[in-house]
């Protein structure tokens, strides 16, 4: 049996007719740069989050850059993030000249250890930039608490937490901006690359409109140096066909996650620990020999992953920063033993048990 780590062909042929028929509708309307798509989208993705903003960019990263810049971040300014997460959380904080901070993770949650920010604020700090990792959303409050005492801005990375919520809010809507990522495998995917930003702020909406077109408020009429970093009209199309499918989808992950949970029980491995909601983007359990348990998998013809393989703070991208091995003792012994299992709304019971058997055949010798 082969087990794939996500099954996006099939997401698709389940709902290639509707997709096909918006794609024919671009071509005819030609709403390929902003216009009706994209503003269609804008509007029910502020309304799925609750929130009053919505703008479309070209991708999570852009998203979180033009985010920074919106707030005003500048060099020489400190940005609290967590050590532990793809590397374009600290790639849109280094891209406007600021200072990625590093903060270690919680034992529990693999999420930023919020203990440990306070110490870590100084007077350049401007901003809380934490990541809803693998689709757990964060203890919002205990962030919330930090940045009012401290008078800094939140930004939340929910590139891997589409849908997910906390205290009934979804994530990205409770800080002043939420980033999200409509890279194709995330929980909900473009056929390209996308991204958007909400928030319940006017005036930093408007900026990040200006910012993400040149800079133009009125066409030909250009009040700040922008970039070019819209979201597509045809990305845009196929997103709200998904959108509509997402808390289904979510539902699935969350169903899969549990069997996983159950059929691992007893078995020397970590499974993962849920504390807040979890949409479940990825599935990632510990084990002391992951690398011969993934070989194991490979050869039975099971695709993992590892989420991620090196913290921030020793990729050779951030030498500058000076930090050593150490440094953040959780992330560093956890970037050895992480495996991420298959995980997507469309894997079979069959084919988590499968794995799962696998895994236990694996710990026999
Ligand atoms: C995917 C991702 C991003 C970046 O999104 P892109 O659309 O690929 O630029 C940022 N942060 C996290 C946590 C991500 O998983």
């Amino acid at each position: 049996m082969k087990v794939k780590f996500m099954k996006l062909n099939e997401q698709h042929k389940s709902i290639k007719p509707e997709i096909d028929t918006a794609i024919e509708r671009v071509l005819d309307n030609s709403s390929f740069i902003l216009g009706s798509e994209v503003e269609d989208f804008e509007k029910q993705f502020a309304s799925y989050n609750k929130t009053k903003h919505c703008i479309g960019i070209s991708s999570g990263t852009s998203a979180l850059t033009l985010s920074l810049k919106a707030l005003n971040i500048k060099p020489g300014d400190e940005i609290i993030t967590p050590v532990n997460s793809f590397i374009a959380t600290s790639v849109a904080i280094s891209s406007v000249g600021a200072k990625p901070v590093f903060i270690d993770i919680n034992k529990d949650t693999y999420n930023i250890d919020h203990t440990k920010i306070k110490k870590k604020i100084t007077s350049k700090t401007k901003a809380i930039l934490p990541v809803h990792l693998y689709g757990q959303s964060l203890n919002m409050d205990k962030i919330t608490e930090i940045a009012e005492e401290k008078n800094l801005h939140i930004i939340e990375d929910a590139c891997q937490a589409h849908g997910a919520e906390y205290k009934n809010k979804k994530v990205g809507s409770i800080g002043n901006l939420g980033c999200f990522s409509f890279y194709p495998s995330k929980n909900l995917g473009a056929f390209g690359d996308g991204g958007a930003v909400i928030t319940n702020n006017e005036e930093l909406a408007e900026k990040i409109r200006m910012f993400r077109n040149y800079g133009e408020k009125k066409k030909y009429h250009h009040k700040v140096i922008g970039e070019n970093l819209r979201l597509s009209g045809l990305q845009a199309s196929i997103l709200k066909i998904k959108l509509k499918y997402l808390d289904n989808w979510n539902q699935s992950r969350k169903n899969n996650a549990a069997l996983y949970n159950r059929l691992l029980e007893n078995i020397d491995i970590i499974t993962p620990r849920q504390i807040q909601d979890h949409v479940y983007h990825l599935y990632v359990i510990r084990t002391k020999n992951r690398q011969e348990l993934q070989n194991f998998l490979t050869k039975n013809g099971i695709q993992t992953g590892i989420h991620y393989p090196i913290p921030i703070s020793l990729q050779e991208a951030y030498k500058h920063l000076n930090h050593k091995e150490n440094d953040f003792p959780v992330s560093e012994q956890y970037s050895k033993e992480i495996l991420s299992l298959p995980m997507s709304p469309e894997l079979t019971p069959e084919e988590i048990t499968y794995v799962t058997n696998k895994i236990k055949e694996y710990n026999k010798h």
